[in-house]
């Protein structure tokens, strides 16, 4: 196992745009590091740089702490499993699961080969289908004989790139929970690459949030959740979404479309001088059907009334969606901003999450409550959390 540590890491392909951009990392060992980020963020790059399938523009990658930036893929080290699973197709699972200790001329004998691929297809229950060619397994299978290429090898640490992107829904979940308890019962140092904010949640011990190549926020899926550091972070973790709403500061309160919110005391040193306009963030659960709120919360946020376009009930519980007008003298300023939600515009919408039994209708007005607790405000200009 090894620690691996990221220092100011540049990747500039060859049209000069930094794909990385000054990234530094410290993976802890047997820490499961999460990179994610939208499309062309540069977390594959990362993770390629990593693994040496990338040269290093610039900066230092240290593994236990050893410089290994000029080292060659094969002698770091590390183990690989790719979104398309990279498998030989002329192969069987066995010699799949074998290659990379054959690959090792002679430092394995053929019963040492033979147990450790028998370990490792125990481990991923794969024991019944080790004479069958790729072709002849299932989307999941394959992705399981990927794994069991990866940990065949006694390697230092996994390295994972969108490893379950292209199984359907219900098999990544599983995959997800297997993928999370086989890291947990090796202990082994993990980076895993996804654009899916789902996996990253849930599977890993720290989320990095890239953009554009500049790594954001890196920190527990929890904080990462409750204090988004930008609009860009609070946006992109988090479904349904965080709303984003405009608000004018009069005095101590805010004046938003849908409503005037008190502001809470917490808030009010960090957005007096802000005279302009500032985005309050809010989270679906931070909203409720007034009727259903405890007493002794209601003092700790504002009750207003809000037109519901429509709702949503999912069993479980229920979504109402609010809409506004955005204001058109700030509109264009705002619409700025929304690049970093990957819109071209900042949504008029508000969705709010309602009690299963809540009676709230499409087309009717209703009292909801907001838990000002809770609430974060964003900076029009920065995108910067202020709270
Ligand atoms: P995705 O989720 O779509 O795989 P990503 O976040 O993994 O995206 P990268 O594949 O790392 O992003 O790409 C980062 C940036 O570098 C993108 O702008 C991409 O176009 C660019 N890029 C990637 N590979 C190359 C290459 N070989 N030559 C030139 N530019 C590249």
């Amino acid at each position: 196992m090894a620690a691996i540590t990221m220092q100011n890491l540049v990747k500039k392909y060859d049209d000069g745009f930094p794909a990385v951009n000054d990234v530094s990392i410290d993976v802890a060992d047997g820490e499961f590091l999460i990179l994610v980020g939208p499309s062309g963020c540069g977390k594959s790059t990362l993770l390629r740089m990593v693994v040496g399938l990338e040269d290093i523009t610039s900066g230092e990658l240290l593994i236990d702490g050893e410089r290994v930036n000029d080292k060659a893929p094969r002698d770091r080290n590390l183990s690989m499993v790719f979104q398309n699973y990279a498998l030989y197709p002329h192969l069987t699972v066995y010699e799949n699961i074998a290659f990379p200790l054959r690959l090792s001329k002679g430092q394995f004998s053929n019963d040492e080969i033979d147990r450790k691929v028998r370990a490792a297809s125990d481990t991923l229950d794969l024991d019944d289908h080790l004479e069958r060619k790729p072709a002849n397994l299932s989307g999941g299978q394959r992705q399981r004989v990927a794994m069991g290429r990866a940990i065949v090898r006694d390697a230092d640490a996994f390295l994972f790139d969108e490893p379950l992107s292209n199984l359907d829904a219900k098999l990544r979940g599983q995959m997800r929970t297997e993928i999370a308890q086989l890291q947990r019962r090796m202990g082994i140092t993990s980076i895993y690459v996804t654009h899916d904010q789902t996996e990253a949640m849930t599977l890993g011990d720290r989320v990095a949030v890239l953009k554009k190549g500049v790594l954001q926020q890196i920190a527990s899926p929890r904080e990462l959740y409750e204090q988004p550091v930008n609009l860009f972070v609070a946006g992109f973790i988090g479904a349904p979404s965080m709303n984003f709403l405009p608000a004018r500061i009069e005095g101590n309160v805010f004046k938003t479309p849908i409503g005037d919110i008190d502001v809470p005391e917490r808030v009010q040193q960090k957005v007096s001088g802000k005279n302009d306009i500032v985005l309050l963030g809010l989270r679906p659960e931070h909203f409720e059907d007034s009727k259903f709120v405890d007493e002794a919360k209601v003092p700790h946020g504002t009750t207003f009334e809000a037109e519901f376009t429509h709702t949503e009930w999912l069993g479980n519980q229920q979504y109402g969606y609010i809409q506004f007008e955005q204001d058109q003298a700030v509109k264009h300023k705002l619409d700025e901003l929304a690049k970093d939600l990957d819109a071209d515009e900042m949504p008029s919408q508000v969705v709010v999450s309602l009690d299963a039994s809540s009676r709230i209708r499409g087309g009717t007005a209703a009292n909801i409550w907001l838990d000002a607790r809770r609430m974060h405000v964003f900076d029009p200009e920065t995108g910067e959390n202020l709270t």
